[in-house]
């Protein structure tokens, strides 16, 4: 229903091994809402999504989306629930080409009509790749790749998609492109959230977020909240 958040997370604990690198994580995300985690190198964010995926190994506490509960789900079934996830580094299939890749994201929809149509609606948001679909993905550039890869987690049409550091490493002008086409998947009715090194650029897209400091949550709010935050502007804004 309306007022059930979509994706909900309380009392989260994950690590890896004997390391525990998430220490009581609340985080709630409702439907529509474009969510940003910002905070430094090694804070843990995207240990959150990998959990929400159930790629950490160790996790207790609640993880509940659309009302299932996902610690009772293998990672294969996440996708199938409506959750895409794009990892951080660009992950496309580089022998493969632009439109083999996107059409590999297909694969819990392989029976649906409409897969040219969905294939369709990511040429328009990134129509560099319409131009370059028969290209090897390998010989794409780094832009076009993450391109590609977000792309292929759109293929789909998850209700939730996570973003890990989809602008690392990646050219302003590549950059700004990239924002602008998650404004336009967020406009299209799909909810984000995103994960940032990047503050100044994940308040600008998103509407609201969370800080992550040593896995633990410091502080959340409206980004223009955050964006007015003394304490986030000293830290992560350089003013
Ligand atoms: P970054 O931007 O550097 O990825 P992050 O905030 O996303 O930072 P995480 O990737 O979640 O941070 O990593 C949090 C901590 O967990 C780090 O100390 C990292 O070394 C550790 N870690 C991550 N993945 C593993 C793994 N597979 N095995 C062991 N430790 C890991």
């Amino acid at each position: 229903s309306a007022s059930q958040p979509l994706l909900e997370i309380k009392g989260l604990n994950a690590g890896y091994g004997e390391i525990e690198v998430l220490h009581g994580i609340d985080l709630q995300m409702f439907e529509g809402e474009f969510v940003c985690i910002i905070g430094a190198n090694t804070a843990g964010k995207s240990t959150i999504l990998r959990a929400i995926s159930r790629l950490v190994p160790h996790v207790t506490g609640t993880l509940r989306f659309a009302g299932n509960d996902l610690s009772s789900r293998a990672s294969h079934d996440i996708p199938t629930l409506g959750i895409a996830h794009v990892p951080e580094g660009r992950h496309v299939f580089s022998d493969m080409m632009v439109e083999e890749n996107l059409m590999l994201g297909a694969f819990t929809a392989r029976h649906a009509k409409d897969l040219s149509s969905r294939m369709e609606g990511i040429f328009e948001l990134f129509p560099r790749l319409r131009e370059r679909r028969g290209q090897l993905a390998g010989t794409l550039s780094g832009g076009e790749q993450q391109m590609v890869a977000v792309g292929r987690a759109l293929m789909l049409q998850p209700k939730l998609l996570l973003l890990d550091e989809p602008s690392h490493g990646l050219a302003p002008k590549v950059v700004e492109e990239m924002h602008d086409a998650f404004t336009k998947i967020h406009s299209r009715g799909t909810s984000i959230l995103l994960v940032e090194q990047n503050v100044g650029l994940a308040l600008d897209v998103a509407t609201r977020g969370y800080v992550l400091e040593s896995g633990r949550i410091a502080l959340q709010g409206t980004s223009a909240e955050l964006n007015e935050n003394p304490a986030v502007r000293a830290a992560y804004l350089g003013i």
